[in-house]
């Protein structure tokens, strides 16, 4: 150990004593980001002590989700792993999370039967692959997501590529067909690939939906669909050179998606059910099982760890407030929220939804609030029983859900704590609300219902 690295791990591990004594937000990223001050090279060094391997899991959407499941999996399947905290996917979380396994003179004691699980951000890809020379990669998709942070989408595919030119040759890109943008990484790839996709027509549709238009990386031709899931996602081929959506070697089929759990085949597991929902729950599955895979671990495994997995925090998560049951799913950006919407539409119980929309313009969210033109509220037209309008910008949501033509909201509330006045006030008793929040949205909320006793804090 070199006495940089070492006194960098001195000093990391210092600051999380500190920043857990502060009570500053479980301590995720200080201690990375005071150990990178002094050893660049921090994730370098320890994560090359995980000799079981690492694996990053990145994309727009999904992340958190595949991660998570992938981890009950390893859990089911007997096999240590380290894993980075949600919200942690920069090098400075990737760092903490090491850290925090070190001993004080830089080892990582069960170096050599663990592996390294890092959900990775979009933008740091590079880094993190040329720091820890994964042996697989998943990419869940690629959409827009805060405008103001990334650019184009097509700054976040050729940071994907750089990603890849210091990948290790040997390593598997485990890669959703159904997502061109994502399918285009297989060009020039001369290592392992594992493809996964849904195969199932019932969940086909006609509307087109927040499409971030995409034109094919290797002749710039519009691609056509046999079949279209959401978005740019489906059965896509180029009319211009031929490249079409591969044949995926795990894939889902016949599909049911309840108000908590979906239930599906999948290649070599046979019929599952996951207790989250949504047809991008399917897809984060296939991203887990597909790792799960190329890592050898046994079928029942997967199965076991799929039927376990919990929600991620704000990602369909239900909390009880006076009998009733909030159904908090987030919306961070437009193909999320389109998601969503078509899940409410899917378990509409018939005599109307209650529905509590939350707009925040604060970094974390993106502070161009555009997006939420491109998100399908139209489809919720005639089944809306109950309107509730909140966050830093409540006006500029309750403008768009008329254009979209709701009914007029019970409440237009900048906080949160309005908000549930209001959806408690105007709910009738037992009935479900669904509330659909920005990021920050989410936290202000959480923060509001742990302040009733509703739901404890996050942050254990
Ligand atoms: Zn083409």
């Amino acid at each position: 150990m070199k006495p940089r690295t070492a006194a960098a791990v001195t000093a990391g591990k210092a600051a999380a004593v500190v920043s857990r004594a502060l009570g500053r937000g479980g301590g995720t990223a200080l201690p990375g980001l005071v150990a990178e001050r002094i050893d660049p090279q921090i994730v370098a060094h320890l994560g090359q002590q995980l000799v079981r391997g690492r694996v990053l899991v990145t994309g727009t959407n999904g992340k958190t989700t595949t991660s998570r499941i992938l981890a009950r999996i390893l859990q089911e399947a007997g096999t240590p792993y380290l894993h980075n905290r949600e919200g942690s996917n920069l090098m400075r979380g990737i760092a903490s999370a090491l850290l925090a396994a070190a001993s004080p003179g830089g080892r990582l004691p069960h170096g050599r039967e663990t592996l390294g699980l890092f959900e990775t951000d979009e933008a740091t890809l590079p880094h993190a692959a040329r720091a820890l020379q994964p042996g697989a990669i998943a990419f869940t998709n690629l959409f827009r997501d805060q405008l103001d942070r990334y650019g184009e989408v097509d700054t976040v595919a050729s940071l994907w590529k750089e990603a890849l030119s210091s990948t290790p040759k040997t390593a598997t890109l485990v890669l959703n067909a159904d997502d061109p943008s994502v399918a285009d990484l297989a060009t020039g790839w001369e290592g392992p690939i594992h493809w996964f996709g849904v195969d199932d027509e019932a969940f086909a549709t006609q509307a087109a939906g927040a499409t971030d238009a995409r034109w094919c990386g290797s002749c710039g031709g519009t691609f056509a669909y046999t079949r279209r899931y959401f978005a740019h996602i489906g059965h896509w081929r180029c009319p211009g050179c031929g490249r079409e959506r591969p044949e995926p070697q795990t894939s889902a089929s016949a599909i049911t998606l309840g108000l908590e759990s979906a239930s599906f085949e999948i290649t070599g597991l046979g019929r599952v059910t996951l207790p989250l929902t949504g047809m991008y729950n399917v897809y984060n599955a296939l991203a887990a099982v597909s790792l799960a895979k190329v890592l050898f671990l046994p079928a029942a495994a997967a199965v076991a760890g799929l039927a376990s997995v919990q929600p991620a925090f704000g990602r369909q998560e239900v909390v009880e407030l006076q009998g009733h049951k909030l159904r908090i799913m987030l919306c961070k950006n437009p193909a999320g929220a389109n998601q969503v919407i078509r899940l409410l539409q899917a378990v509409d119980p018939g005599d109307g939804l209650h529905v509590a929309a939350l707009l925040n313009d604060r970094f974390a969210d993106g502070q161009d609030v555009s997006w939420t033109w491109d998100v399908d509220y139209e489809l919720l037209r005639g089944r809306i029983a109950g309107c509730h309008v909140g966050g830093d910008r409540a006006e500029d949501m309750a403008l768009r859900l008329k254009y979209a033509g709701w009914p007029a909201p019970r409440t237009v509330a900048r906080t949160p704590g309005e908000l549930l006045d209001s959806i408690l006030a105007n709910t009738p008793p037992g009935a479900d609300v669904f509330v659909v929040p920005t990021y920050t949205a989410m936290l202000d909320l959480r923060r509001e219902l742990a302040r009733r006793g509703a739901a404890s804090t996050f942050w254990r």
